[in-house]
């Protein structure tokens, strides 16, 4: 059920969840420090209690209240990149409810751009927000997605289409040299470029991975089946959603898709896709290949979340 912003800053104070609008992707949002709040959204969400979440702020001054032992790199690299697609792992302060961490040391946290749900922020405080998917499924990038998924029942601030369509960078600052553990729209290029600050990127499977414990469980999976591409092929079958991001396919059709090497596109419309396969009922999901790193900030993020939904 859609909601205004005086309503969900109502619900959020009195322990309840809230659908809420970021530029990565929908959120399930509860009040950080409360913490039945927050186990309802473990429930809600079905997501395992080891799977911590990442908590949302609208200032740099509200770090404090989360996080101990900041390093000066974490002001740098928020003052280049805050409001934005980047999250960072950080000490945990003992305010911190254990069952937001998962029971871990650390905190993750990032300031969203979206102006209403950094208004609500305002008025509620720090935020937990896990990606407002079902545990395992693609993340909603619409309001109509987090109404489809809890079959309306779920409050929901509606904040337009989310502009990147992909989850955060997760940026874990509490190991030198500081390293990613999930890909997202800002890769470690642009960090240096911006900031001087030199950041590994941790290969999934490996096992400093597990300092992520999201790395663990299946991840924007539809109930299709998703495999990469790399042909055209003669005739495009019915019950397949072809989606190409370089190649040009030569067909308009509902089935096959093409980008033309728009990447910020293809990023934002991926889980649309998967979710829309499903409702149509196709048997695969087939995605072109995708070309080296280099040809956008993106590949890195987006390659990440196909080959998971490929499993
Ligand atoms: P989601 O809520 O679906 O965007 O997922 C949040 C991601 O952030 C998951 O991959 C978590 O494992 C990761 N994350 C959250 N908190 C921490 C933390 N303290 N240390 C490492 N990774 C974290
Ligand atoms: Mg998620």
């Amino acid at each position: 059920m859609k909601i205004d912003l005086s309503k969900a800053v109502c619900i959020i104070q009195s322990g309840h969840v809230v659908g809420i609008p970021t530029e990565t992707v929908y959120g399930l949002a509860a009040d950080a420090f409360n913490l039945d709040a927050v186990e309802k959204t473990f429930r809600l969400k079905g997501r395992p209690s080891d799977n911590p979440l990442i908590v949302h702020i609208c200032s740099t001054d509200q770090l404090k209240m989360l996080a101990i032992d900041i390093p000066e790199s974490a002001y740098q690299i928020a003052e280049q990149f805050w409001p934005g697609p980047l999250t960072l792992v950080l000490n945990k302060n003992h305010r911190v409810p254990d069952v937001v961490t998962g029971g871990l040391k650390t905190v993750a946290v990032r300031m969203p751009d979206h102006p209403l749900t950094l208004e609500l922020i305002r008025q509620t405080g720090p935020l937990t927000a896990p990606s407002g998917n079902r545990s395992g499924q693609p993340s909603p990038t619409k309001a109509s997605h987090l109404h489809e998924d809890y079959k309306g029942e779920l409050p929901v601030l509606d904040g337009g289409i989310s502009t990147i369509g992909l989850e955060s960078t997760v940026l874990d600052l509490t190991l030198s040299p500081p390293a990613i553990l999930r890909p997202g729209a800002i890769d470690p290029a642009e960090i240096f470029r911006k900031t001087g600050i030199q950041v590994t990127q941790i290969s999934s499977g490996s096992s400093a991975s597990l300092k992520s414990p999201g790395t663990r469980y299946t991840h924007y999976k539809p109930n299709a089946i998703v495999e990469w591409i790399d042909t055209i092929p003669a005739t495009f079958l019915p019950d397949i959603y072809y989606i190409y991001h370089t190649m040009n396919p030569g067909i308009k059709k509902r089935n096959v898709i093409s980008y033309q090497g728009n990447f910020e596109k293809l990023a934002q419309n991926l889980y649309d896709h998967f979710r829309t396969a499903d409702h149509l009922s196709y048997r695969k999901v087939q995605i072109e290949c995708l070309p080296p790193s280099e040809k956008s900030h993106l590949i890195g993020a987006l390659s990440d979340r196909i080959s998971k939904a490929i499993g």
